[in-house]
């Protein structure tokens, strides 16, 4: 298990605010300023991952490590891969233990938004700390619950972090009760090589998803349903 915790960040007023829409030199912009600045000041953006190696592929599961997962897509993902970087990567619990002032909803939502800054920076930091250490080209990854619900079910974070160990402990990520994680500006997966591109979001038919990273395939799509 390797850990990530001295991801350097930045945190810039003018894209923050453009994402929430405020004006940085309104009183809402100068009120986001010093939330940004209280976020430098306590934000510790985080990774966690292993180098883990398919033990056996069954017709829709994957073992890893001894631990197996069953999704089509995934299986079909990893039909040339024996090697695969099971990962987690978070805003940093730190930014939950915040002193914002209670029931103010707009508060909140900007604090998301730098949350969801930090995220980014500790998704890229990885994914070139991984491609540089372990010499990866394009690489691609799955994460449980992410395209539609069948793709690769929620539930199976259980097992993802059952492959990663103490993940707590390690960079103080909890998974709930119904399988979400806590902070919730962290994302779970498989990062593996690849040679085609491939994103959760071409196999997710939600409309008007303000995340989107790529379009709906259907091609791809019925693949899925299909085998
Ligand atoms: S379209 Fe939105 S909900 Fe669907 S996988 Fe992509 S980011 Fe997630």
């Amino acid at each position: 298990m390797k850990t990530l915790s001295d991801i350097p960040f930045e945190l810039d007023l003018v894209s923050i605010a453009k994402t929430v829409h405020v004006e940085p030199d309104s009183p809402d912009g100068r009120t986001l300023a010093e939330l940004i600045e209280t976020a430098r000041r306590m934000a510790r953006p985080k990774a966690l991952y292993t180098e883990a190696f398919i033990d056996a592929k069954g017709a829709e599961t994957v073992t890893v490590d001894g631990i197996t997962f069953t999704s089509r897509m995934l299986r079909a993902n990893l039909e040339p891969i024996e090697r695969v970087f099971p990962f987690i990567a978070t805003c940093g619990h730190e930014m939950d233990t915040a002193d914002l002032p209670a029931g103010d909803f707009l508060v909140e939502f900007w604090w998301d938004a730098i949350k969801a800054v930090l995220l980014g920076t500790a998704i890229r930091h990885l994914n070139e700390h991984l491609k540089h250490r372990y010499a990866l080209g394009r690489t691609a990854s799955m994460s449980p619950g992410s395209g539609d619900v069948d793709v690769w079910p929620i539930e199976q974070q259980a097992e993802l972090f059952a492959l990663l160990g103490d993940v707590k402990g390690q960079i103080g990520v909890e998974l709930t009760e119904s399988f979400l994680m806590k902070p919730n500006k962290t994302v779970s997966g498989i990062c593996f090589a690849t040679e085609v591109d491939f994103h959760s979001c071409q196999v997710c038919r939600r409309k008007d998803c303000p995340s989107r990273g790529a379009p709906f395939d259907p091609h791809l799509w019925d693949q899925h349903q299909h085998g």
